[in-house]
């Protein structure tokens, strides 16, 4: 029960400016970056523009599928989809909880489903018709492993991936996914993305090669936007599995 002493002593803690400790591969091992309340906040700006470019709005339903240590970007769209005022429902994108997905999706019958897993799809498929589960979902944004798969029942899916501690996000020209250059800066080298954190950022970060096989397209995208497009290997990007 509040109680105006406990209230008192509440309003004079201080809320520490981290907010995740993000762990990811790079080519020369793991790897831990800080990620600040106020990063998150300027992160999730960003995807919520990404989302509404999808046509996302008010009063649409979402299913997110993402795993728990990737709270430093499924938090980021949650967040924008808070924003923009769409119901979401989770699920878990590792391939034991495939089973959960398929209630979400029967019983929100949500118009986009975010972060699909080839995991998931692999499990769904024992039990479901992929192509007909999916193909009336308006937008499906699915880690890269999933997307062939997607493909191969007739479903087109944009690619929303990790790239290190930076988020990847396909628009709906679906010429590469594209990653924030106002807090980092994606590079390339031997058929190998590189990242650097932009100066905005709390934790250094020069340029780290990651063990994700892509490409980097410059250039104004179809859809208006400078942000830099990764254009990532089948293979490439994180996984539940592999992280
Ligand atoms: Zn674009």
């Amino acid at each position: 029960m509040a109680r105006a002493d406990t209230l008192a002593r509440a309003r004079q803690l201080d809320r520490p400016e981290l907010a995740y400790l993000v762990r990811f591969p790079t080519a020369d091992g793991i790897r831990d970056m800080e990620l600040t309340w106020a990063e998150l906040a300027r992160d999730t700006d960003w995807v919520t523009a990404r989302l509404r470019d999808h046509g996302l709005a008010t009063g649409q339903r979402a299913l997110l599928t993402a795993s728990g240590f990737e709270g430093f970007w499924g938090h980021a769209v949650i967040g924008a989809l808070r924003t923009l005022k769409v119901t979401y429902g989770i699920a878990e994108a590792m391939g034991w909880d495939h089973r959960r997905t398929a209630v979400f999706h029967r019983e929100l019958n949500p118009h986009v489903v975010i972060g699909i897993s080839a995991q998931t799809l692999e499990g769904l498929a024992g039990t479901a018709d992929l192509g007909e589960m999916f193909r009336s979902t308006s937008v499906l944004l699915a880690r890269p492993a999933a997307v062939p798969q997607l493909r191969g029942v007739g479903v087109t899916a944009a690619v929303i991936s990790a790239v290190g501690p930076a988020l990847a996000l396909e628009c709906p020209e679906r010429c590469g996914a594209h990653v924030n250059a106002a807090e980092w800066r994606v590079g390339e080298q031997d058929g190998q993305l590189s990242l650097a954190a932009g100066e905005g950022r709390a934790s250094p970060l020069p340029e780290t090669p990651l063990a994700i096989a892509g490409r980097v397209v410059t250039g104004r995208c179809g859809c208006g936007s400078d942000d830099p497009r990764v254009l990532l290997g089948e293979a490439g990007g994180l996984s539940p599995q592999r992280s």
